[in-house]
C-alpha cells in the first residue's frame, strides 16, 4: 500500500509515522501551495467550504507522485465535513484517477482499534494500540513544538525560523516513545527563550484545519510573529485525539464556557471557539484574539457573532478572518498590522492611565 493523506500542518507527520507502524508506505504530498488550491477549486463544488478543496487537491497531488490508497478522516454530519469524503471520492472518479479511497471514521475508539485499522493495513489491534500510543507522544511533541516556535518567533523572529528547519527533521525522524521524548528534550533547548515573555500575546481560535494547516491560513501564526505577538492556542491534533478519546479536560471546559452564549451546538466546532475564546480572556488574559476560519463555515459564522458580544463586553480586541481561495497575502498582513497596532496602542494607554 502506497498511502497519501491530507497535509494537516506539523501534524503530517504524526499521521506519517501512525501509517509506517501500521506497515503502510507513505506518500506525502507537497506541502499546500497556488497549484494544490488551484486543482482542488477546479474540481470542487464551487461553493463547498476550503478545507474541501485543499484535501482533494493534496490528494490530486499525493496521486501524481504515485499513491494509490486515499486516506480520508469521515465526520458526523453535522456540518460539511460529514459529506467530504463522498464528495470527494466522486470528484476524483470523474477526472479518471485510480486509488482505492478509504474513509476513516473516528468516532468510535473501539471501532477504529478493532475493527477499522486491523481491516485496512492486515494487522493485529495490539499494533493499532502501540501505534496509537506512538500517535499520542508524538502529537504532543508537534502541539508543545507549535507553541514554543511562536514564542520565540515573538521574541527572536529570525532565529527561530532558522531553528525550524532542523526542528521539523527532529520531528519527522522521532518515531518510537523513547526517540519522541529525546526529541522533545531537544526541541526544549533549541527553542528556549530563558524565562523572557513577549510584550503581547494573542488567543487564536477558530476552525481546526484551518488553524493548524499552514497552507489554509497562509501561515497567520508566523506573520504574527513577525510583528513581535505570541500566539496562544489550544486547537490541535493532540486535543483532537483526547478528545476522541474522551480524554480532553479542555473540551469539557469549552463546552461548560461555551453554554453562557450557545445552548445547543451548531455543528462543526463553534463550541471551542467560543469556549476556548473565553478561558483565553478570563485566565490567560490575552491582549486580543484571531479568529479564523474557510468563507462560507456555517459554524463559525455563528461563533464569530458570538465573539462580538464577547468583545463589546469585555473590551478585549477580536479579528475575524475568513479564507477562501481569492484571498490575498497583502490584505491580510494589512489587517493583521492594523490589529496589532491597536492592541499595542490600548496597552500604552492602558499604561499611561494606570500612571
Ligand atoms: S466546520 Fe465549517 S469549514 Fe469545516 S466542514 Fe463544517 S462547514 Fe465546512
Amino acid at each position: 500500500m502506497k498511502a497519501t493523506f491530507p497535509r494537516f500542518g506539523y501534524d503530517t507527520y504524526v499521521f506519517k509515522t501512525l501509517i509506517e507502524d501500521l506497515g503502510g508506505e507513505v506518500i506525502l504530498p507537497p506541502p499546500t501551495s497556488k497549484k494544490t488550491v488551484e486543482l482542488g477549486v477546479k474540481h470542487s463544488p464551487e461553493l463547498i467550504c476550503m478545507p474541501f478543496k485543499i484535501t482533494l487537491g493534496n490528494f490530486i497531488e499525493g496521486l501524481e507522485k504515485g499513491a494509490d490508497t486515499l486516506l480520508m478522516a469521515a465526520g458526523t454530519r453535522k456540518c460539511r465535513f460529514g459529506y467530504y469524503h463522498f464528495l470527494q471520492e466522486q470528484a476524483l472518479e470523474r477526472i479518471g484517477k485510480k486509488y482505492r479511497f478509504v474513509s476513516v471514521g473516528q468516532y468510535s475508539p473501539l471501532g477504529f482499534i478493532f475493527h477499522l485499522m486491523p481491516h485496512i493495513f492486515g494487522v493485529s489491534p495490539l499494533r493499532v494500540i502501540r501505534a496509537l500510543c506512538v500517535m499520542l507522544e508524538k502529537s504532543a511533541m508537534t502541539h508543545e513544538f507549535r507553541a514554543l516556535l511562536n514564542r520565540k518567533r515573538a521574541l527572536d523572529f529570525e532565529e527561530a525560523e532558522k531553528l525550524k528547519r532542523p526542528a521539523l527533521g527532529i520531528i519527522e525522524r522521532a518515531n518510537s516513545v523513547s526517540s519522541i521524548r529525546r526529541a522533545r528534550n531537544n526541541l526544549r533547548v533549541m527553542f528556549s527563550v530563558d524565562g523572557r515573555k513577549p510584550s503581547v500575546r494573542v488567543g487564536f481560535v477558530g476552525e481546526i484545519f484551518t488553524m493548524i494547516e499552514q497552507g489554509a491560513n497562509q501561515d497567520i501564526e508566523k506573520e504574527l510573529g513577525r510583528l513581535g505577538v505570541e500566539v496562544v492556542f489550544e486547537r490541535s491534533l493532540w486535543h483532537h485525539l483526547r478528545h476522541l478519546l474522551k480524554i480532553d479536560a479542555s473540551y469539557f471546559r469549552s463546552e461548560i464556557l461555551a453554554r453562557r452564549y450557545l445552548k445547543e451546538c451548531p455543528g462543526g466546532e463553534a463550541i471551542r471557539t467560543v469556549g476556548e475564546s473565553i478561558h483565553f480572556i478570563e485566565h490567560l488574559k490575552v491582549d486580543g484574539l484571531v479568529h479564523v476560519f474557510p468563507f462560507m463555515c456555517m459554524s463559525e459564522n455563528i461563533a464569530m457573532e458570538v465573539l462580538q458580544q464577547l468583545s463589546e463586553e469585555t473590551h478585549v480586541p477580536v479579528l475575524s478572518l475568513s479564507f477562501d481561495e481569492h484571498t490575498a497575502q497583502t490584505g491580510l498582513l494589512t489587517r493583521l498590522e492594523a490589529f496589532v497596532d491597536l492592541i499595542k496602542r490600548k496597552k500604552r494607554g492602558q499604561r499611561l492611565s494606570r500612571n
